[in-house]
Formats: C-alpha cells, sequence, structure tokens
C-alpha cells in the first residue's frame, strides 16, 4: 500500500484527492499539509509545511498547492528520498528547473491535467493538427482560477504547434491588423496557437479546441464537470512513481 502526502491538502483539490484517494485499498492518505486550516481526514496528520514530514511514513508526495508550494515539495521529497507527483499549474522556468533537479533523484511526474478525457483530448488534437490550416483553442474554467491561460491549454497548444511543425506546417498567422480592443484576438502560445481563457462561476475546468479549413471544422471538447474527474489519472500517476526510479515525467499520456 503506498502511503500519500497532500499538500494544498485543504484546497478544493487537496480535499477532493484526499478523500477519493483514502477509499481506494492501494492507498492510505498519512499526511495532510497546507498552510489554511485543513478539514482533518481519519488517519491522517495535519501539518502547514512539508518540513513536518517524517519520510519514513511517506511513499509519495502529491502537490496541488502554488508553485512556491512546489519548490518546498521538490526539494523535500529530493532531499528525503520520495516520489513526487505534481498537478499544480502555473509554473515557470524556476519551478521546472527544481522538478528537473528533483527528478534526478527520485521519480517525479508532473501533469497540468490528470483527467483521462482531457489527455486524450490533447492526442487527439495533436493528431489532427497538420491537417487543418488554423486552429484555436478556448479554456473555460471556474472564476477563482488565479492563473491563465490553464497549463492545460499551453500543454496542448505546444503538442498541436509540435504536431504541425513534425509535418513541416508553418506557423499560422493571425490576418487581424487593426485592434479596436487590445487582446480581443487571445493569447499566442506557440506558432501562432491562439488561446482564449474565460472564467465564469459554475465551471469547472473546460477546453475547446477548434480546428478549420475550407469547408470544414472539427472541434475537440473536453469537460471535467466535478474535481473528481481528475481522481483517476492521479491514482495512475502515483501507482507509476517510485522513489527508486528516478524521472521527470510529463504528462500521464504514456501510462494510459
Ligand atoms: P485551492 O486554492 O483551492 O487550493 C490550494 C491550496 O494550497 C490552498 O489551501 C493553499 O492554502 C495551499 N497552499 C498554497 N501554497 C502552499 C504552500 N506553499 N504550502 C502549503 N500549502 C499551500 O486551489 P485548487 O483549485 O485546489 O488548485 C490547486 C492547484 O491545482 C492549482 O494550481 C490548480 O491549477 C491545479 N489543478 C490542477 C489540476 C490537474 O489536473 N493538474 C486539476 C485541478 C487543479
Amino acid at each position: 500500500m503506498k502511503r500519500l502526502a497532500i499538500v494544498g491538502g485543504a484546497g478544493r483539490m487537496g480535499q477532493a484527492l484526499a478523500r477519493g484517494l483514502a477509499a481506494r485499498d492501494e492507498f492510505a492518505v498519512v499526511a495532510l499539509i497546507d498552510e489554511h486550516p485543513i478539514a482533518p481526514l481519519a488517519g491522517a496528520i495535519c501539518a502547514s509545511d512539508v518540513s513536518a514530514l517524517d519520510p519514513s511514513t511517506v511513499d509519495v508526495v502529491i502537490d496541488f498547492s502554488s508553485p512556491r508550494g512546489v519548490l518546498a515539495s521538490a526539494s523535500w521529497c529530493s532531499a528525503h528520498a520520495v516520489a513526487l507527483v505534481v498537478g499544480t499549474t502555473g509554473l515557470t522556468d524556476e519551478h521546472w528547473s527544481a522538478l528537473e533537479a528533483a527528478g534526478q533523484r527520485v521519480g517525479v511526474v508532473v501533469a497540468a491535467n490528470f483527467a483521462i478525457g482531457a489527455v486524450l483530448a490533447e492526442r487527439f488534437a495533436a493528431m489532427a493538427a497538420p491537417y487543418f490550416e488554423r486552429v484555436e483553442i478556448i479554456e473555460l474554467h471556474h472564476e477563482q482560477k488565479v492563473d491563465a491561460p490553464s497549463g492545460t491549454a499551453i500543454a496542448t497548444a505546444r503538442a498541436i504547434a509540435g504536431a504541425r511543425r513534425a509535418k513541416g506546417r508553418a506557423p499560422i498567422e493571425d490576418p487581424t491588423t487593426r485592434f479596436s480592443v487590445e487582446g480581443a484576438r487571445g493569447a499566442d502560445v506557440e506558432d501562432g496557437v491562439k488561446v482564449h481563457s474565460v472564467r465564469l462561476s459554475g465551471l469547472v475546468a473546460h477546453q475547446e479546441v477548434l480546428f478549420g479549413s475550407p469547408g470544414e471544422g472539427l472541434t475537440i471538447r473536453h469537460d471535467s464537470y466535478d474535481r473528481e474527474s481528475f481522481l483517476p489519472g492521479v491514482a495512475i500517476a502515483v501507482a507509476h512513481v517510485s522513489a527508486t526510479t528516478p524521472e521527470l515525467l510529463r504528462g500521464i499520456d504514456s501510462l494510459l
């Protein structure tokens, strides 16, 4: 049985994961870490900082907190030979460097989206990408999301751009030359693949990839209606990752 500590344990994802993973026979949630007061979970200790953990009691740290939290988790896991699964988004080069360093010593899995449907949607988008002239992404999330565009949209845009380049397709050019209001055409993530971010209450996590060519269109849409949708993917990552197999695995596509 793998023993898990959840950083961000008081948060929306942390609470959903704590309940969902604790209900599975193959996992035990032994600790919840958060700067804010944590709703207790039977069998789990609560602490405000990852440094309070006893490494001999934890096999995998799961981080759904903040980029700052990821730095602490990566450093602690690396120093104490504990595997790490990261779902936190909004990571910059500084965070990726820390994760790469941790991945030299222990197993690390980082994914911008653990929903199986979202992983498949990205795969399907990369398949379609070289065959259409234009593509734009609309990502829609709950109103409390602090980073934009979503990590999923960035990853999808990069996968699309990479798939187009691999087939010799040129970057997508924007025909817009006159902006009545700046920003109306979204953000160019890579090679002209645009992302538009929507924030509304009532939403969880949703994304549409819209492809267009003369006379036809293709829309690939994924919806996470509930945070439960992320649980199976996190469980796959936790089952895979190991402190004794150093790696930095980006995304869970290869684990499906
Ligand atoms: P949230 O704000 O509800 O929860 C985050 C929690 O982390 C908070 O309770 C906060 O106090 C805690 N926290 C932040 N920094 C900390 C630190 N340094 N040490 C200890 N605790 C810390 O947010 P959420 O909706 O649960 O999302 C958390 C993260 O997970 C976000 O980055 C979000 O984008 C990401 N997310 C990823 C996926 C995925 O599939 N990869 C899915 C949903 C959300």
